[in-house]
């Protein structure tokens, strides 16, 4: 079964509008998907902006976070997981790869952004995906799905991504973050490719995952370091 999506035209951040509607009271249904064509004022991490694009997804969810759930940073993964199958399945002839802890980048080149904010025991998960249009910025490399040579179709996209994000939730849930991790690794760059974590401005070469979801992150030095997804990706609003 299909989760719940609701469409919009146009808004300023899907991530926003679900922020808002849960800090007013309003109860928001895990698995409920609210689906932008438009955003005007799109963001990724650390208040840097996401750049849209008709035809792209454009979307976010809630996780309501259960005493007994994994970690709640480690929903990085899980979106990653879910958001890497569904490209896989839409589109099998696509070389890509999952960065950790959840890019999509094909040919390096970045093709999606995941953003999760909390709010009291709810997670806001946003993604965007470029899937006909990237935009040309400055700073990297950025590339659409369609430019790779799929056409996949938003709607179908999300109908998609809402049923693998379903399935990788419950794995999260019943089966842990190591299962997820095992979900991971082959849909991931390869070891031994060279990552560079801004936030800690710590550059190295990929070394796995630990079973905690941590990047194992091998310095030149050959020290292996620890990076944790809460210490990157989970933003508190
Ligand atoms: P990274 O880990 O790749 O350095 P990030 O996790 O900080 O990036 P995100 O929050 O996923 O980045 O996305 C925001 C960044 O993505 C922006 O700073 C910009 O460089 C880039 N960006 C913005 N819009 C797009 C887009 N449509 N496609 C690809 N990249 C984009």
């Amino acid at each position: 079964m299909i989760p719940p999506i609701e469409r919009i035209a146009q808004t300023g951040s899907t991530n926003a509008d679900l922020l808002a509607r849960l800090a007013a009271g309003e109860h928001v249904g895990e698995g409920h998907w609210l689906v932008a064509d438009r955003q005007t004022a799109g963001r990724g991490r650390l208040g840097r902006a996401w750049g849209d694009g008709l035809g792209n997804f454009m979307g976010s969810t809630v996780v309501q976070l259960r005493a007994g759930d994994p970690l709640a940073a480690t929903l990085a993964l899980v979106a990653g997981v879910a958001l890497a199958k569904t490209i896989r399945a839409l589109a099998p002839a696509i070389d890509f790869q999952l960065k950790w802890p959840n890019d999509i980048l094909a040919d390096g080149a970045k093709c999606s952004g995941i953003l999760l904010e909390r709010s009291g025991d709810s997670v806001v998960i946003g993604i965007g995906v470029n899937l006909v249009s990237a935009p040309d910025l400055p700073d990297r490399a950025t590339a659409s799905l369609a430019e790779k040579g799929a056409a996949i179709d938003r709607d179908r996209f999300a109908d998609a991504l809402a049923v693998a994000m379903a399935d990788a939730l419950w794995t999260w849930r019943q089966e842990g973050v190591e299962s997820i991790v095992r979900a991971w690794l082959p849909l991931g760059h390869p070891v031994g490719t060279p990552l560079h974590v801004s936030e800690q401005a710590l550059d190295g070469y990929f070394d796995g995952l630990a079973p905690d979801g941590a990047l194992r992150l091998r310095g030149a030095d050959g020290e292996v370091m620890l990076v944790h997804a809460g210490d990157v990706e989970l933003r508190r609003p």
